[in-house]
């Protein structure tokens, strides 16, 4: 496969986790803010529906295919509490920092063993602005919540989300480890060897 493809995202963290974890397809990758596109309204109730939200919208304005995912961290002890609101968990306009303080509260007193949670990671490829047969793949990475941030690496939940094979937290590990190991890597290569399919006829 080749040509242009628009990445419906404008968060750099995981545009660079992207751009890794799809290069092997041969498309020439364009994240959606070099070309002006601005974020499109999460307004969907599941992960699927945000991802189509975000490709359709990328793929209307700017007229190419397009790749979306939507993720977010998913905690037993809450009920599976902050799933698709994970990036507005402590408001609107939330910081990482904002929503890993306002996790760590609610967990508060919360023993080690009931501290369970997964990340969730939907991603859709659309032909064009009126695909109604996207193609759909899903990762989940099984963890749990630490007491405190550890590590510098990653975005988001990484500081807290405790990887059970390694004891590392997800900003502990390294890119190449956090992209084999995550959701978003294994939602990326199931997504790859789908369009593989697809595109061998
Ligand atoms: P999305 O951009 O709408 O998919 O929102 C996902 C939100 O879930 C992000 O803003 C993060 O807070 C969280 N999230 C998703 N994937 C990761 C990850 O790999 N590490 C840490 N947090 C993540």
């Amino acid at each position: 496969m080749s040509g242009k493809l628009v990445l419906a995202s404008n968060n750099a963290g995981k545009i660079r986790e992207l751009q890794v974890l799809l290069s092997p397809l041969g498309f020439e990758i364009v994240a959606q803010g070099a070309l002006g596109i601005p974020d499109a309204e999460e307004t969907g109730s599941s992960f699927l529906e945000n991802a189509l939200i975000k490709a359709w919208h990328a793929a209307t304005l700017s007229g190419l295919p397009a790749i979306a995912d939507d993720s977010g961290l998913e905690v037993d002890a809450l009920d599976g509490a902050p799933g698709v609101y994970s990036a507005r968990y402590a408001g609107l306009s939330a910081s990482d920092g904002d929503n890993i303080d306002k996790l760590l509260a609610a967990l508060s007193g919360v023993e080690a063993g009931r501290r369970s949670a997964r990340f969730r990671c939907v991603m859709v490829f659309v032909r064009d602005a009126g695909d109604a047969d996207p193609v759909v793949a899903e990762g989940c990475w099984e963890g749990r919540i630490g007491e405190a941030c550890r590590g510098e690496g990653g975005f988001g939940y990484d500081p807290v989300f405790i990887v059970p094979e390694t004891g590392l937290s997800a900003a502990e590990l390294s890119p190449e480890d956090k992209n084999r190991l995550s959701h978003r890597g294994q939602a990326a290569s199931l997504l790859a060897s789908r369009l593989r399919d697809l595109a061998s006829g």
